[in-house]
C-alpha cells in the first residue's frame, strides 16, 4: 500500500522509447499527458486478480460500432467485462487497431537491421513481474495515435498525432488492474521524433 500511494497524485515521466506497468484499483483515475505533442502512448489493462482477462480491441470496438473512441467510452475485455472507461479527452484522436510496434515492426515497415525492441518490448519487460508473458500482450488502445481509415477501400495510415503539448486523456478504472504504458519507439506514429509521456494516477481511496 505505501508503494502505491507514492506515485499516487505526482506526474510521472517515461523517458522516450521505454515503458512501465503499475497496478490501479477500481475507482482511480490515469491521466496520461502527451508533454510537448505529437507523442503516442500505447496503454495495455489486465485484470490484476486474474491476469487472463485482459482489453479487447475487438470486442470493444464492435461494441462502440465504431474505430474511433473518445469520452464516455468503455474499454472492454474479452471477457466483455468493462476495464477501463475513458473519462476525460482533450484530442479526440486514438487508435484500437494496431498492434504495438516491436523488432518485427521495424524490421518489416522500416527494414531496420538492428530494430529497437520498441512498445512490445518495453511492456514485456514492465509486465514481467507481474507475470504476464510477452505472447499474452494484446493490440494495445494507443494514446494519441492518429490512423485514418480510407472508407472505402479500408486502407490505414498513420499520421502525425493531433495532440499537442499537455493534451491529455484521462481513464477511470472500473476494476482493480495493471496498467501497461509506454512513450512509444515508432518514428511514423510521433511524426518523426521520440519524446516523453507523463502521466498521474488519482487514487479514488485517497480522496476520502
Ligand atoms: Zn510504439
Amino acid at each position: 500500500m505505501v508503494e502505491r500511494m507514492d506515485v499516487a497524485g505526482a506526474v510521472q515521466e517515461i523517458p522516450p522509447r521505454s515503458g512501465t506497468a503499475f497496478t490501479l484499483a477500481r475507482g482511480d483515475r490515469l491521466t496520461v499527458i502527451d508533454p510537448r505533442g505529437e507523442q503516442v502512448a500505447d496503454l495495455v489493462a489486465y485484470n490484476r486478480h486474474d491476469t487472463d482477462e485482459v482489453i479487447s480491441s475487438g470486442r470493444t470496438l464492435d461494441y462502440a460500432s465504431r474505430i474511433y473512441l473518445t469520452a464516455g467510452d468503455p474499454l472492454y475485455s474479452n471477457r466483455s467485462n468493462i476495464l477501463l472507461r475513458i473519462v476525460e479527452d482533450t484530442v479526440g484522436r486514438h487508435d484500437f487497431l494496431l498492434t504495438p510496434c516491436s523488432v518485427d515492426t521495424f524490421r518489416i515497415i522500416y527494414g531496420d537491421t538492428n530494430p529497437h525492441r520498441g512498445c512490445f518490448g518495453n511492456l514485456a519487460a514492465a509486465l514481467e513481474p507481474y507475470g504476464i508473458a510477452p505472447d499474452r500482450i494484446p493490440v494495445a488502445f494507443n494514446c494519441f495515435m492518429n490512423v485514418p481509415v480510407d472508407g472505402k477501400t479500408g486502407a490505414i495510415t498513420v499520421e502525425p498525432p493531433l495532440s499537442k503539448a499537455g493534451d491529455r486523456i484521462v481513464f477511470e478504472a472500473e476494476t482493480d488492474l495493471i496498467i501497461g504504458l509506454t512513450a512509444c519507439s515508432a518514428l511514423q506514429s510521433n511524426n518523426g521524433s521520440f519524446k516523453p509521456i507523463h502521466y498521474r494516477i488519482d487514487r479514488a481511496a485517497a480522496s476520502a
